[in-house]
């Protein structure tokens, strides 16, 4: 017998009758003897429907109050699933965040988990009970609700699986694994029967949102097994695994990560001289916008041109900032680009194969892609690109690096 926590996500819980379908499955493992703990997300819309509504009232929704607000959509669904298997004749009990405590940091939209108790939550399992918990939510240290970012239910399920150290966490969800693209992007994609932390990490931070970073970087901090697999079919999903495959054998790339989420500001003209990096990126940092890709070029005139990545939503703050800054240093302009992507190749077979970015920058100059931004480090190559040519970009460099499934006979 094996304590396995299952986290269900929110298409997986989007109508009564898939509530249904999730209580009977929860069943089925309760019945082979296993102790269960459900995570569940709000049923599918409902976070963006509540996000919409208070962006009715407030464009930028207080953070405090937007966070009891989007935290009602796990407390509809844990109830529902409770009741679903309470029907069935199961012993189920519902705990919000607060309840089981999940205790994070202040910060609300983006609160980090800091401590489970479970001491609860162990009770209920040891008398048989199937305890099902609302994702996504936690409560600060003076009992503030908050919520753990986008996608944050998967996080809930990893860090109570770590703390309750469970056998296996399993995130059920509506794809059958992870795929070497986004499936819903490229319909060769491919699904993987292992991924590697390092790579998974990788790829989610890259943009591949079929796993919140934080919960895989739970996951191989607290070396929680995670298996990605369909909610309502069955099949072996994906592993996610510590044992590092890049021996010369395996291919070079695991998968290809892209997102949108990003825009490019770019200050021209500035005098080339010690620091002024730190004077350009000092004031954006300050204000607490992350700047992810950097390209620095220097001219002949004795200045430079200076570019770097921010967050869209972050975009029109760093604007105003920059637009300061060049005024302090005598720029020549400012200009910014909000229609851009970034695609990025990962593998930890990179270490042991030459040639990938060449490769990569061959493919895009076939389709006539041009490439505004370029950066590496040990297990990813990434791009910054026109957003129009993002499916384009990938479709190709998914069939060159030979990721393509094999075609159907
Ligand atoms: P849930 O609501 O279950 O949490 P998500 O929408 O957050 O589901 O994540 C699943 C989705 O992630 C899939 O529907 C798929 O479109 C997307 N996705 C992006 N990249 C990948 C990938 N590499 N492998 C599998 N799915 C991916
Ligand atoms: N409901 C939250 C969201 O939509 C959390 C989650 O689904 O993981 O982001
Ligand atoms: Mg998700």
């Amino acid at each position: 017998m094996s304590l396995i926590v299952q986290k269900f996500g929110g298409t997986s819980v989007g109508s009564v009758d898939r509530i249904e379908q999730v209580a009977a499955k929860v069943a089925k493992f309760r019945d082979a003897g296993h102790d269960i703990v459900v995570v569940v997300s709000a049923m599918s819309g409902e976070t963006n429907r509540l996000i919409g509504l208070a962006k009715e009232i407030q464009e930028q929704p207080t953070p405090r109050e937007l966070d009891v607000l989007v935290s009602t959509g796990e407390q509809v669904t844990i109830a529902l699933l409770c009741m679903a298997l309470h029907k069935r004749g199961y012993a189920a009990k519902s705990y919000t965040g607060a309840q089981v405590s999940i205790v994070t940091d202040d910060s609300f939209n983006k609160a980090r988990i800091k401590e489970i108790d479970g001491a609860n939550i162990r009770a209920d399992l040891d008398r048989g009970v199937i305890v099902v918990v609302a994702g996504f939510q936690g409560v600060d240290e003076s009992g503030n609700i908050t919520t753990l970012g986008r996608g944050g239910s998967d996080t809930t399920g990893v860090a109570l699986a770590a703390a309750l150290k469970a056998d296996e966490c399993q995130i059920y969800t509506d794809v059958d694994g992870v795929y070497t693209t986004d499936p819903r992007v490229v319909e060769t994609a491919r699904r993987l029967d292992k991924i590697t932390f390092e790579e998974m990490l990788e790829m989610a931070s890259l943009g591949s949102k079929v796993l919140q970073i934080r919960s895989v970087e739970f996951a191989g901090k607290y070396n929680v097994p995670l298996r990605v697999l369909h909610s309502f079919q069955d099949g072996p999903g994906t592993l996610i695994t510590l044992e590092d495959n890049s021996a010369m054998e395996n291919p070079a790339i695991s998968g290809i990560a892209f997102n949108r989420d990003e825009a490019k500001l770019t200050i021209v003209g500035v005098p080339d001289t010690p620091g002024v990096a730190y004077q350009i990126l000092g004031p954006i940092g300050d204000a607490n916008v992350e700047v992810d890709v950097i390209v620095q070029n220097v001219a002949q005139d004795n200045t430079t041109d200076f570019t770097f990545t921010v967050h869209r939503n972050d975009l029109a703050k760093a604007e105003a900032i920059l637009r300061d800054t060049a005024k302090k240093l005598g720029a020549r302009e400012v200009k910014t680009d909000a229609k851009i992507c970034k695609v990025s190749l990962v593998g930890v077979g990179m270490r042991s194969h030459a040639g990938i970015a060449s490769q990569m920058f061959k493919t895009l100059a076939e389709v006539a892609i041009n490439i505004q931004m370029i950066t590496t480090s040990e297990i990813k190559i990434s791009v910054v690109i026109d957003e129009k040519y993002m499916e384009l970009a990938v479709r190709a460099l998914h069939t060159a690096f030979g990721l393509d499934q094999p075609a159907a006979k």
